[in-house]
């Protein structure tokens, strides 16, 4: 090849950020050169390169986007610790079905079941399809909900958070919501409803969420929505901390957890 047919594709690899190609590209022709390998071949390796390295960097990305406070996924999760959790029930969720029909999930149970650890595991294989993930807290979701309103940017942030093709609102029930934050959060759920999927986990059970969310009536409203379209997974059991302080001899620990205190 001329030295400036070779500068042009170079500077047409980059044109087009066919970046891998771009770096590999030399290395490659000579090696194919070496082995006689046919230029169908040598195109088709060069492309997969390009296709592999983007849908991992891609994945990479929409992992950082996701936020996840901690990487957790279903393949960690000891299934034979909690038995009150359905195999079947998490084998359908794990086939992305309910993000393709906007369903929701409620993971419902005392601390330290495993609500928050199954819920960022469904959504890492949602990433692992494709699909944009945003996992946060309650209280952070009504704390970002609250300044937008302040700010007059209610409805921009609002569909910021209806774009993700699924949410995961965690920890709902830890703190009791003001009144005004009720309806934030039923606006947000609203605006989800049968468009886009999120998986909701709590400490406290349906028929407390009037009290969580300081009135009934905006309770009743937003679990109609929720329960609409919904798999309900509620843990009962053990929580998987206290098992492993119990495996290293702490016996003593305050019987708190068991009955839904802070996270
Ligand atoms: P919750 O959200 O219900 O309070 P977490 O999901 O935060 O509980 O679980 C507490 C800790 O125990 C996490 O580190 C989690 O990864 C781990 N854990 C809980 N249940 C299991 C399980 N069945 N198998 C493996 N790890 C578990
Ligand atoms: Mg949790």
């Amino acid at each position: 090849m001329d030295n400036l047919a070779y500068e042009r594709l170079h500077a047409n690899l980059k044109a087009l950020n066919l970046n891998t190609i771009d770096t590999i590209l030399d290395n490659h022709l000579e090696a194919a050169a070496s082995e006689g390998k046919s230029i169908t071949d040598v195109l088709d390796h060069l492309f997969e390169e390009e296709v592999k390295t983007r849908n991992s960097s891609a994945m990479e990305t929409r992992m950082k986007l996701a936020g996840f406070p901690v990487k957790k996924t279903l393949e960690d999760f000891d299934f034979s610790f909690q038995p009150s959790i359905d195999p079947a029930v998490i084998n359908e969720l794990r086939t992305l079905r309910f993000v393709h029909n906007a369903d929701s999930v409620c993971l419902l149970g005392p601390p330290g079941v495993g609500k928050s650890h199954v819920a960022i595991g469904l959504g890492v294989e949602a990433i692992r399809k494709g699909f944009s993930v945003y996992y946060t807290t309650a209280s952070s979701l009504l704390d970002k909900l609250k300044k937008a309103e302040q700010r007059d940017q209610l409805d921009k942030k609002l569909r910021t958070y209806a774009k993700y093709k699924l949410l995961i609102v965690d920890e709902i029930g830890y703190l009791p919501m003001r009144r005004e934050e009720a309806h934030l959060f039923f606006q947000m759920v609203s605006r989800r409803y049968e468009k886009a999927s999120t998986i909701f986990t709590s400490n406290k059970t349906f028929s407390e969420w009037g009290e969580i969310m300081g009135d009934t009536v905006i309770a009743a409203a937003t679990l109609d929505r929720i329960l609409h379209h919904s798999t309900v997974i509620s843990i009962k059991g053990e929580s998987y901390r206290l098992r492993a302080r119990r495996r290293v001899g702490i016996q003593s620990f305050p019987v708190k957890e068991a009955t839904g205190g802070a996270p």
